[in-house]
């Protein structure tokens, strides 16, 4: 008999923002498949006696391309298992989901998706930055930085609306060419950025600046993967807001 597939998001890293129905349905996975980015802390959750396979991403050398990870989805529900494969943030946010779903939509296996805290929402609240305030933004945009080819290529000008925060998942390699992009297509200098690292971790830095010197202050302080961009008025509430670690 077919088991069944769980796509689960992890959220962004700290354990208890895992919902509850993620953490049940973890506890009585036989198989988990997960990320790079699912938090350690959330990996020490799984059973024992489940089976753990670190399926990775991207640069990891470890890792499985997407199509081997959709095979062995398939393979191992097939089998009869209840298998979890557990994402970082939200499954359908950056997340790939959708293409893991094709397949077992064409191989009929029965699945369910569980959303998760999206990096854009933990990241903004442990950092102290509301995405939307009335005064400053009245909408919210998340954007990926970095294309399937490798190229960043946004609607720039779109992007330089006012009372809109911006959300940039995956940005900081292109840091350099988004902020002379920005600035170029008419965003003020001063426009305030956050760059949040490891959000929701035990580790996490945020670091302020403006869109025309971020890439320098996230160079000096040596930003890393994880991190998650955060541009436009409602980052300046930040330094009032902040809270996490402080308390
Ligand atoms: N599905 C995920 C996003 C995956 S794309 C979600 O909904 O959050 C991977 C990108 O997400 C990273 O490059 C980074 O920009 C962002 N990200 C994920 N977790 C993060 C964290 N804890 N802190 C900062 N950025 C994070």
């Amino acid at each position: 008999m077919t088991g069944k597939v769980y796509l689960i998001g992890a959220g962004p890293g700290d354990p208890e923002l895992l919902t509850l129905k993620a953490h049940r349905l973890l506890k009585a996975a036989d198989v988990v498949l997960y990320d790079r980015l699912v938090g350690k802390e959330i990996i020490e959750l799984i059973p024992e006696t489940a089976e753990k396979m670190y399926v990775g991403k991207e640069k990891s050398l470890h890792s499985l391309p997407q199509e081997d990870i959709n095979t062995l989805l398939t393979k191992k529900a097939k089998e009869g298992n209840m298998v979890v494969r557990l994402k970082g943030g939200d499954p359908f946010i950056f997340g790939r989901g959708g293409e893991e779903l094709e397949e077992l939509i064409q191989e009929a296996v029965p699945f369910e998706v569980v959303p998760g805290v999206t990096a854009a929402a933990g990241c903004a609240a442990y950092a102290g930055i509301p995405l939307t305030h009335r005064d400053y933004a009245q909408s919210v945009r998340f954007l990926t930085g970095h294309l399937k080819d490798g190229t960043t290529d946004l609607p720039w000008e779109e992007l330089i609306h006012p009372a809109q925060t911006l959300v940039i998942y995956m940005g900081l390699t292109a840091l350099k060419d988004i902020s002379a992009s920005l600035i170029k297509f008419g965003m003020k200098p001063s426009m305030p950025v956050a760059v949040v690292e490891k959000g929701t971790t035990k580790e996490q830095r945020v670091f302020t600046s403006t869109i025309d010197q971020v890439y320098d202050v996230a160079t000096k302080n040596e930003a890393k993967s994880p991190a998650l961009l955060i541009i436009g008025e409602v980052v300046a509430l930040q330094e009032k807001l902040e809270w996490y670690g402080k308390y």
